[in-house]
């Protein structure tokens, strides 16, 4: 993130710790279950390994009916019984798997929500989150992925120590024919790694066009143009052309990988030879049974088998890592303000701006520019201007969606930088322009948390929508817009404006703002919205914005917003009699509506 690369194998340990962590607070028993599954592995191949020389050897020797029967019974029973308990622990993991993925991606979702809003247009930062949700689905396989890497890995160490040890009792040379393999086979495995890693690099490409393909064109939203402007052939031959190509990526990769696989397989043979004709010369030699050279075959294979787990489990946790570090980076982004503690004073504030200047990060234009204003407590303001004349840029400030780049805004004479940003956030209740109307129910659009069904009733007696709810059989539990329930409400744009505002008014904050929700309507029309809204405000602080005038009649000052600062400031009557003045201008332009 500071651009520093960081190794690979230093990002083992943050990754390892954070999805631990997290995961072990939620879900501890998967931690159990996994130990659990190792304990099995580690057990399973040295049932086989102690019994079977125990069986040949008697089979050879005594061959007394009992003992073999008593053998063969510890063997098969033992078998039965850890394979039994494997596959049980196995499905319980299993439905870890889902909850795990669930579980991170909530985390990943609550993590974005709470970021400070600036970040929400940052490419860095979205580009961040968008790695971090790759990073932790199949390319990584999350907390359930690496955790089960780091599990078998654990159970591979504890293998290797057991088939050392028995191979050490009777045959310590073979310990360094098996050595000698493990290096030779370990360089040919790294070479097969780097052949995957480049072809993983050429099917990146590929893979998101499958899933451009795969996902978004068969949405129905492209329906139309694909139909009207007949795009099906092009789609289907280009369809074809990336399989092509997808094909030759993997054509590519067995093709580089098929000497170093042959190599591979010969060195394996090569190793079973010596071990055969060595465990085989010990046994002429009577240095140890042929029952123990069956074991010095199985521990020699075993060792070879788990010591090549090893290297491809050390292999896999990297590269697993390496992906869901970018889940760390996500869940230790910093923050873009600074935060105080101090308590908002409960009641009205007298707001302040002194000499605010701001331009949007990433530019270096002055959307505002020394504003100075002053708000008494209960005062509502209404703020004119034309487009991009910077009023919406002004709420923002006051909400703190965005910090003043120069001069600072104070509110009760703090600067409100130093308040406790979710109590300070708390006071406003905007309706911005751009409201949005969830996929939820009634009553869940206008009260996210704590629902209080006789404080909802109120309002939305207040602002009228409780003809809309008293005629559907659900009530406020009808669910807006059909996206999940076939019984989902369409409502109209009115309807979704009076959803906002009844959401604005259900928070109780001391600062109520209106931000244009009711551009999209006629000038008459906002005119009874606001005359409205203010009768509901009440003695409450509240900001009006329109580039209309209508809302300023009940305003007690206005504020007129032109390049960047306050042009005009005062009563309506002051602001009409300026000669030449902006606002007198646009009243004269506009009186056509409210005389
Ligand atoms: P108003 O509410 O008066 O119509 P705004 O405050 O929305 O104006 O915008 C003021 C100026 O800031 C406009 O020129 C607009 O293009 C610019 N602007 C608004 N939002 C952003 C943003 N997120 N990034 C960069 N520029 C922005």
């Amino acid at each position: 993130m500071d651009g520093k690369e960081i190794k690979t194998i230093q990002k083992l340990f943050p990754v390892i710790r954070t999805l631990f962590s997290t995961a072990g607070r939620q879900y501890p028993w998967f931690f159990v279950m996994e130990a659990l599954k190792t304990l099995i592995q580690i057990f399973q191949p040295f049932l086989g390994l102690f019994l079977t020389p125990l069986l040949v050897d008697e089979l050879c020797g005594g061959r007394n009916v009992r003992t073999l029967a008593t053998y063969a019974a510890v063997l098969v029973i033992g078998e039965c019984v850890l394979s039994i308990l494997l596959a049980r622990v196995n499905t319980t993991l299993q439905k870890y798997q889902e909850r795990l993925d669930n579980y991170f991606a909530m985390e990943i979702s609550r993590h974005s929500m709470g970021l400070d809003f600036q970040l929400t247009e940052d490419k860095k930062a979205l580009d961040q989150l968008e790695k971090a949700v790759t990073g932790m689905s199949w390319y990584s396989g999350g907390a359930y992925g690496i955790g089960e890497q780091v599990f078998m890995f654990i159970g591979n160490v504890f293998k290797i120590a057991g088939f050392v040890t028995v191979i050490t009792v009777h045959a310590p040379a073979l310990l360094i024919v098996v050595l000698i393999y493990v290096v030779i086979s370990g360089w040919i495995r790294s070479k097969l790694n780097e052949i995957e890693l480049i072809s993983y690099g050429n099917l990146s490409k590929s893979n998101r066009l499958f899933g451009y393909f795969g996902w978004e064109v068969v949405d129905f939203r492209f329906g139309k143009d694909i139909r009207l402007y007949d795009a099906r052939r092009m789609l289907v031959e280009k369809w074809k052309k990336y399989t092509e190509e997808s094909i030759g990526a993997w054509k590519w990769r067995a093709d580089k990988g098929y000497p170093y696989n042959l190599a591979l397989d010969g060195a394996g043979l090569v190793r079973s030879l010596i071990t055969y004709f060595y465990a085989g010369y010990l046994v002429i030699r009577e240095a140890f049974s042929i029952g123990i050279f069956t074991q010095m075959i199985s521990a020699a294979g075993g060792l070879d088998a788990t010591l090549g787990g090893l290297v491809w489990n050390v292999q896999e946790l990297m590269k697993r890592c390496n992906y869901a570090y970018e889940y760390v980076l996500f869940m230790e982004y910093p923050e873009a303000m600074p935060k105080g503690t101090a308590h908002v004073k409960p009641g009205e504030h007298r707001i302040e701006f002194r000499n605010v200047t701001f331009a949007y990060p990433g530019t270096d234009k002055k959307v505002l520019d020394g504003v100075n204003i002053t708000v008494e407590p209960g005062e509502h303001l209404s703020i004119v201007g034309l487009n991009g004349a910077g009023k919406t840029t002004f709420i923002k400030l006051l909400c703190r969606l965005y910090d003043p780049t120069e001069g600072e805004i104070l509110v009760d004479g703090r600067n409100i930088m130093e308040y406790d940003y979710k109590e300070y956030v708390g006071q406003f209740a905007p309706v911005f322009q751009d409201f949005k109307i969830f996929g939820f129910s009634i009553g869940e659009n206008i009260v996210f948390d704590n629902m209080d069904q006789v404080r909802l009733k109120e309002i939305l007696k207040l602002t009228g929508l409780d003809g809309m709810t008293q005629k559907l059989p659900k009530g406020v539990d009808t669910p807006v817009f059909k996206m999940f329930e076939e019984d989902g409400i369409e409502p109209s744009g009115g309807e979704q404006q009076k959803m906002a505002i009844a959401r604005a008014l259900y928070k109780n904050a001391s600062v109520i703002i209106l931000d244009e929700p009711t551009a999209a309507l006629d000038p008459m029309a906002e005119y009874e919205i606001y005359k409205q809204f203010h009768s509901l405000v009440g003695d409450k602080t509240a900001f009006y914005i329109s580039h209309r005038l209508s809302s300023c009649r009940f305003c007690d000052k206005i504020a007129v917003f032109s390049e960047g600062g306050i042009a005009e400031y005062g009563s309506h009557e002051e602001l009409v009699n300026i000669s030449g003045g902006i606002y007198a201008k646009m009243f004269e332009a506009q009186a056509q509506y409210y005389k």
